[in-house]
């Protein structure tokens, strides 16, 4: 496949600020994506309306322009996309594989435990099959007010994941059948996502690595809707100094901070390269720089010593922001 063939795309939630931990990400997706050609599209992922509005309005944009992204297009908004979501689930609904499921929370805990499922008193817990409607008006997509999810057929879903390396999933085991549309009149993440994905013309997904069960489910959906999943590249997370990963309790580290705070983007890009491993200490970097210092091989040695030194804003990544 042609390099212009081939499209990264950055896939911000305005639910909450955007931190280093997001910056690091978007920097080298953005980086590899422009070492070798690629396209790069952005994308506001704000189907959490209510969280999103809880955040305040946010010029994700020009965030990431600070910090010396430039993209492919006009940004696309999934709010404007309904017809798209309701396209796919209606596809879905074709093929006999989604159905409505009003249950609560509590009524799907209760179900696990009674299959004795492992986990079923916490939030985690498989949705079970024995919640799952008999053939009838319950399966199809005939009603917009309702949960809906997506059967999960047993067995494995190998990753063949870039920089992660290979990982064995079974998403009917872990997770069950999938919310795929939402009672709020939304499809969920795991549909919105993979619907974008497919029809922007994404093939290389590279996001943080809290998302790779999720590939798993995605590449369920992408089959499901008549099409092959994106290659996966999942990257180390960034935490703070007590090695908990970055949040919004980590204000401080939020990009429009630093950025009030006068720290110069060459230094952010800095940090991320020496985190990956491809500059020996901090040291300022210029935009154009970034991509010619970063590949596959990099991020897979990058992959492995972060299981035992993980990407942490210490004390000195913090001196080294600020200036000294
Ligand atoms: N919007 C998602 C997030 O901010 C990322 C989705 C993705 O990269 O697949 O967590």
């Amino acid at each position: 496949m042609a390099s212009a063939d081939r499209c990264t795309r950055l896939a911000p939630s305005p639910t909450g600020p955007l931190h280093l931990g997001n910056a690091c990400s978007f920097l080298v997706a953005w980086a590899i994506a422009r070492r070798h050609g690629w396209r790069v599209l952005l994308r506001i992922e704000d189907l959490d309306r209510d969280r999103a509005r809880a955040a305040g309005s946010q010029d994700v944009p020009a965030q990431l322009a600070w910090l010396g992204m430039d993209f492919d297009g006009e940004p696309v908004v999934q709010s404007s996309r309904l017809a798209a979501y309701e396209d796919a689930m209606a596809r879905l609904a074709s093929q006999g594989v989604v159905y409505e499921s009003p249950h609560s929370r509590t009524e799907v805990r209760e179900a696990a435990a009674a299959l004795g499922a492992p986990h079923a008193e916490d939030a985690h817990a498989a949705f079970p099959p024995s919640l799952r409607p008999a053939p009838g008006p319950a399966w199809g997509f005939a009603r917009r007010d309702v949960n809906h999810r997506m059967r999960m057929a047993p067995g494995h879903e190998r990753i063949d994941d870039r920089v992660a390396g290979l990982h064995d999933f079974e998403p009917e085991r872990t997770d069950g059948d999938v919310i795929v549309w939402t009672k709020s009149g939304w499809p969920s993440y795991q549909l919105a996502v993979s619907v974008d994905d497919a029809s922007q013309g994404v093939t290389d997904v590279i996001r943080g690595e809290d998302l790779l069960p999720s590939a798993a489910i995605q590449s369920r959906i992408h089959r499901a809707l008549g099409g092959a999943p994106p290659r996966w590249w999942h990257l180390p997370l960034v935490v703070d100094g007590e090695g908990r990963r970055l949040a919004k309790r980590n204000g401080s580290l939020s990009l429009d901070a630093l950025r009030g705070a006068g720290v110069d983007p060459a230094r952010v890009r800095g940090l991320v390269a020496w985190w990956v491993g491809a500059i020996d200490g901090p040291g300022p970097v210029d935009a154009a720089r970034l991509p010619t210092l970063l590949d596959e091989p990099i991020l897979r040695a990058w992959h492995a010593r972060t299981r035992t030194a993980p990407n942490t804003v210490d004390d000195r990544a913090l001196a080294w922001l600020h200036g000294s």
